[in-house]
C-alpha cells in the first residue's frame, strides 16, 4: 500500500553528481523525518528504498499518539514518547504549511477501558504511576466511560480517560514527510534494495545498491523490520524482528466515537477524520506472511463488537497488514554503534513509530550534524545487545 504521489521531483534531485553526505536505508515515516531534518540543516541526503514510498509499516499503522496508552511504566521511552507528542501540533502545522497536506492531527483524547476484573487491576496500576508522574489522567467509573462515550456497551466495567492522547493520519504523515523532505532536496531512489552497508577501516563509508557502490559520508539504518537483514550493519539477526499487525477499517455510524477506545493487550478502536474507524490489532510472530488471516479478523472483530455492538452492522471498508519493528527488549535502536563509526541506527520503533517519528527525525539530525544529540540516546544504543563491542571501542583510540 505505497503512496500514490510523483515522485520525478525526488528522482530528479541530483545533488550535482556529488556523493550525498549522508545515505537513509529506508523510506517510512523514519527514514523520511530523519531525512527531512537532515535536508533542513543543509545536508545532501539521498533515501534509498527497495519498493515504493511508505510501502509497509508506516502506512499501516493505525495513527494511535499514545504515550500513557502504551508504557508499562515510567522510563525512558515513556519520556521520549512524550517528548515526541510535545512536537506533534508544530509537526503538524510544518508539514500544512510546506505541502498543503492535513496530517489529520487531532488531540482527541483516549479511553483505556476495563472488559473485566484483571482488566481494571491493570488500569489501577496505570493510574498510580501515571499520577504520581503528574500525567493527565482520570479514573472512571463503566456508567462515567458510558457518559463520555455514549456508543460503548455494557462489558466496559471502568475506564482510564487520558485527555493528552492523540491520532494523525499516519498515511497522509508519511506522504507529507516525504514530500517536504523532496523539496528540502533530498533525493530518492526507489524500487532499489541496498544490499549492504560498505565498511572500511571501521567506518561506513556508503551502501551497496543492487551492485552499484554508493557513496556517503554517513549511512542510517531506517530500513524497519528488515535493519537485521541488512549486510555489514552490524546487527545481531535477531535485534529487529517483525510482528505482525492486523487492522480493519469500519464504515462506522457517523460520530460513533470520539475518543481512541483501547483494551490492554488485546486491541483498540480509533476513530478518524472521514468517518471510518480503524480496528486493530493483532500482534503475531509468522516472520514477513503479509497475509490478513481471517482468525485474526475474527479477533479483532470480536473486540470491536464486545466494546460497541453499533458495529456490528457497519460495512467493512478495507483490512491490512504490516510489520512492527520489534527489539528484544522493545526499545528503539537509535543512534552510533560502538564498532563502526558513520553507521547511525534509526530502528526498531515497535508500536510506536508514527509517535516516536517526530523525535527521532530531530535527535538522529542533531546526532548527525553536530555529534551530539539534545535527547540522551543511551538507552537506546545498539550497544545494549552487544557490551563487547561497546567496551572494545571505549578503551581504543577514537
Ligand atoms: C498494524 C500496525 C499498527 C500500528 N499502529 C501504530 C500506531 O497507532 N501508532 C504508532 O506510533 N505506531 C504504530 N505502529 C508502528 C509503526 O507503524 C512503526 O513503528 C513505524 O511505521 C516504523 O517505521 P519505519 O520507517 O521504521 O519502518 P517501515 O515503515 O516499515 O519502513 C521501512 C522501509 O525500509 C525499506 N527497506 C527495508 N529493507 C531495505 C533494503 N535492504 N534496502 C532498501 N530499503 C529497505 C522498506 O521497503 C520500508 O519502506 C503500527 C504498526 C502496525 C503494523
Amino acid at each position: 500500500m505505497g503512496l500514490n504521489m510523483r515522485l520525478d521531483r525526488a528522482r530528479g534531485n541530483d545533488h550535482g553528481g556529488r556523493a550525498p553526505d549522508v545515505v537513509v536505508v529506508g523510506a517510512g515515516i523514519i527514514g523520511s523525518i530523519v531525512a527531512l531534518r537532515l535536508a533542513q540543516r543543509g545536508g545532501s541526503v539521498t533515501m534509498v528504498d527497495r519498493g515504493v514510498l511508505g510501502g509497509e509499516a508506516s502506512t499501516a499503522a493505525a495513527g494511535i499518539l499514545g504515550p500513557q496508552l502504551e508504557a508499562s511504566g515510567p522510563g525512558p521511552l515513556l519520556d521520549l514518547a512524550l517528548a515526541s507528542r510535545a512536537l506533534y501540533p508544530k509537526l503538524a502545522a510544518e508539514l500544512r504549511g510546506k505541502t498543503g497536506i492535513d496530517v489529520g492531527f487531532e488531540r482527541c483524547g483516549a479511553l483505556a477501558v476495563a472488559l473485566d476484573e484483571r482488566g481494571e487491576v491493570n488500569l489501577d496500576e496505570r493510574i498510580g504511576w501515571q499520577v504520581a508522574r503528574r500525567l493527565a489522567v482520570r479514573r472512571l467509573s463503566g456508567d462515567e466511560a458510558r457518559a463520555v462515550e455514549p456508543a460503548l456497551g455494557a462489558a466496559v466495567r471502568a475506564a482510564l480517560e487520558f485527555p493528552d492522547e492523540a491520532r494523525v493520519d499516519a498515511r497522509a504523515l508519511t506522504r507529507a514527510c516525504v514530500e517536504a523532505a523532496t523539496d528540502a532536496g533530498v533525493r530518492f531512489l526507489d524500487g532499489r534494495r541496498v544490499r549492504r552497508v560498505i565498511v572500511e577501516r571501521g567506518s561506513a563509508v556508503g551502501v551497496d545498491v543492487e551492485g552499484e557502490r554508493l557513496a556517503a559520508g554517513t549511512v542510517v539504518i531506517a530500513a524497519g523490520s528488515w535493519s537485521g537483514l541488512l549486510e555489514g550493519a552490524d546487527l545481531p539477526p535477531l535485534v529487529v524482528t517483525p510482528v505482525r499487525g492486523q487492522v480493519v477499517s469500519l464504515a462506522a455510524p457517523p460520530s460513533l466515537l470520539q475518543r481512541i477506545v483501547a483494551v490492554h493487550g488485546r486491541g483498540y478502536l480509533v476513530p478518524r477524520h472521514d468517518g471510518t474507524v480503524l480496528a486493530g490489532s493483532t500482534m503475531e510472530h509468522v516472520g514477513f506472511d503479509k497475509a490478513v488471516t481471517v482468525a485474526g479478523i475474527a479477533r479483532i472483530l470480536s473486540l470491536a463488537t464486545a466494546l460497541t455492538a453499533w458495529l456490528a452492522d457497519a460495512p467493512i471498508a478495507g483490512s491490512w497488514s504490516g510489520f512492527r519493528p520489534d527489539t528484544e527488549d522493545h526499545l528503539p535502536l537509535l543512534g552510533e554503534t560502538a564498532s563502526t563509526r558513520r553507521l547511525v541506527f534509526a530502528t526498531g520503533h515497535f508500536r510506536n513509530g508514527i509517535l516516536l517519528a517526530p523525535i527521532t527525525g530531530q535527535a538522529i539530525a542533531e546526532l548527525i550534524a553536530s555529534g551530539r544529540s539534545s535527547v540522551d540516546l543511551t538507552p537506546f544504543s545498539i550497544d545494549r545487545f552487544a557490551p563487547a563491542a561497546s567496551a572494545a571501542r571505549a578503551t581504543s583510540p577514537a
